[in-house]
């Protein structure tokens, strides 16, 4: 699949487009989102967890100072944020390795300071200010994460 790119004007609006991405995403992936402060990264992050059914948007904080967070127990998320990390060091002792051997969602903010050999499949996302309140969106899903458009739901918007 091609990059697909989308424009939103509001956080409601990112927002709904991370539960249509969560409602398509099955572990085991791992979802790269770059973009600056304020692009929208966590904001899009909240709706995938709810859609993935792991925890309510508002329980959906930044990671930033904790650098992990972990939601759901059938649906395993993690939230990571590589903002503040430093160097490699602190990339060892947040455990990412052992993230990937669960059956899991993992969602990395500021993927640019990772350098990580996996076999999992990734999505790509992109998002970048576009002017006042519009972001852009690009995904990228070269691994077919979330599957051919109108291949079903793996999760029904209305199926608990
Ligand atoms: P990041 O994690 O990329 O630093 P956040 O999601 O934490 O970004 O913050 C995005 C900020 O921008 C929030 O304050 C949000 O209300 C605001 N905002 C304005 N328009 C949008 C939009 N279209 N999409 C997402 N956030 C938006
Ligand atoms: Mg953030």
């Amino acid at each position: 699949m091609a990059s697909r790119e989308v424009l939103t004007h509001s956080s409601d609006e990112t927002l709904q487009r991370g539960r249509e991405i969560g409602e398509r995403l099955k572990p085991p992936a791992l979802v790269l989102l770059s973009g600056e402060l304020g692009a929208g990264k966590t904001t899009l992050t909240k709706g995938i967890v709810s859609a993935l059914g792991a925890a309510e948007e508002d329980q959906v904080t930044s990671p930033t100072f904790t650098l992990v967070h972990k939601y759901g127990h059938g649906a395993v998320v993690y939230h990571v944020d590589l903002y503040r990390v430093g160097d490699f060091h602190d990339l060892e002792t947040l455990g990412l390795e052992d993230f990937l051997t669960e059956l899991a969602i993992v969602i990395v903010e500021w993927p640019e300071k990772l350098t990580l050999q996996t076999d999992w499949p990734v999505l790509g996302i992109q998002m970048e200010h576009a002017g006042g309140d519009t972001r852009r969106i690009t995904i990228r899903d070269e691994a077919g994460v979330l599957g051919a458009a109108g291949a079903g739901p793996q999760r029904g918007a209305t199926s608990p």
